[in-house]
């Protein structure tokens, strides 16, 4: 697709190129297998010297698609889907991290995360130190060791809103040889393309805005191609050195910008399987047909309420960056000029029993496990999505009891307040 194209027209031409004679709309190959004529055709898909399809598991055509479509928002050079944003940000550190290695994380990212690179990621050997993006330069230095191998951040963190400096991390992994990695879900490319600012790999969990209609858990990985891995040779063996498992291939010598890619759908997609459905795939692509029309929309309810709250006399604070006194308002303003994402937190004064009380007498917005889709939802982290962190984690990663997750939606922004309002007088 023609690069000059503006990222409206991206999210409805992107990924499916229909040739003569063919669907006009994104085909499902709902087909675990594909067809050669012969067998040495077949034979040089498995020795990667050739490009095509064999077996869903590795690769798809609907699934590639809508991986490319993705890649061509955040203007990444390769991308891949995944069965779920989880495995998404599994596969970023594990296509480059082995037992042995270390990782730097943001303390406030989402709470899945937190616990896979803290707790599960640790079983296999690779540890995690959780870092305070707003620290200084200086003090995030600090967490580096030798067989560190990647960095990683949310641009908008759920459910803190905490704006990440990318340029400040981007010299800070840079500067000591690694990647940065960062989750785009809430700013989605719409809001922040962080490959922009230095970043050079991003995650999603579609099942968010990009979805968009609460359908199909999902995620995707997207490759900038800006990451010299042989420059770093020894850091980076699985794509610096032979892999034993597809007759020695180098990935960064045969593949280029897009040996990441290629050696997480050809070797740890192949290991591993988390594959999404091309059915689902085929859902998340009517979601990116109109990213660009609902993520302006969110973000201008979303500010409406915000501004609703925050002179509310029940409610004792209100976190969104699109409120000038935000602590992260400047940081927002540089990355996002447009908005942020239609998430909100606040705390009612009183507590959280006050909170909980509160929420259920929400009409309109629905107590559901979920944030970024087109119905407004809300969800207080410490009893439910945080519930396994300790109130020690929960202080350090900066939730506060308290703390009501509101996302929304694209309904009128009227009937939201009213909403609010009428649940705001109840307690
Ligand atoms: C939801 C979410 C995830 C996890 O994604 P799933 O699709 O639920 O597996 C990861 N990162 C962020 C920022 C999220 O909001």
């Amino acid at each position: 697709m023609s690069d000059s194209y503006s990222i409206e027209t991206k999210c409805i031409q992107s990924g499916w190129k229909p040739k003569k004679g063919e669907p006009r709309v994104l085909p499902i190959y709902q087909s675990t297998t594909f067809k050669y004529d012969t067998s040495d055709q077949m034979g040089r898909l498995f020795d990667l010297e050739d490009e095509g399809y064999f077996y869903t598991r590795l690769q798809n055509p609907t699934n590639d698609a809508v991986a490319e479509k993705i890649a061509e928002l955040e203007g990444g050079v390769a991308a891949m889907l995944t069965s779920s944003g989880q495995a998404a940000n599994y596969y970023a550190i594990f296509n480059i991290c082995e037992a042995g290695d270390h990782i730097v994380v943001s303390n406030s990212v989402y709470g899945g995360t937190f616990n896979l690179y803290g707790t599960t990621l640790k079983k296999q050997g690779i540890d995690c130190t959780f870092v305070n993006p707003d620290d200084s330069y200086e003090e995030l230095c600090k967490a580096f060791q030798p067989n560190t191998k990647a960095v990683f951040a949310e641009t908008i963190s759920n459910p803190l809103l905490v704006v990440l400096d990318i340029e400040k991390f981007a010299r800070l992994a840079h500067e000591h040889g690694v990647p940065l990695i960062v989750d785009n879900t809430f700013a989605t490319p719409i809001n922040c393309r962080p490959f922009e600012w230095g970043a050079d790999i991003v995650t999603h969990s579609t099942t968010k805005y990009m979805d968009g209609h609460a359908m199909s858990v999902g995620g995707c990985i997207v490759d900038s191609g800006n990451f010299d891995w042989m420059a770093h040779k020894d850091k980076f063996p699985g794509l610096t050195t032979p892999d034993d498992s597809y007759h020695g291939i180098v990935y960064a010598e045969k593949f280029g910008k897009k040996a990441y890619i290629t050696k997480a759908t050809v070797q740890l997609m192949r290991d591993l399987g988390s594959i999404p459905s091309p059915m689902n795939a085929f859902l998340l692509n009517i979601g990116l047909e109109t990213l660009h029309l609902r993520v302006p929309r969110h973000c201008e309810n979303a500010k409406k309420v915000a501004e609703f709250l925050n002179a509310h006399e029940k409610v004792a604070w209100v976190n969104f960056a699109g409120l000038k006194d935000n602590k992260y308002h400047e940081l927002a303003e540089k990355y996002m000029p447009n908005g942020t994402c239609g998430v909100i937190s606040f705390g009612l004064k009183g507590g959280r029993d006050v909170a909980i009380s509160f929420m259920d007498h929400l009409k309109l917005a629905a107590i559901v496990t979920h944030v970024a889709d087109a119905r407004t939802c809300v969800l207080n982290p410490a009893s439910h999505t945080h519930r396994q962190m300790t109130d020690e984690q929960l202080k350090e990663a900066g939730i506060a009891p308290d703390l009501i997750r509101f996302s929304v939606g694209i309904e009128n922004a009227d009937d939201i307040i009213e909403d609010l309002k009428q649940a705001l007088e109840t307690v």
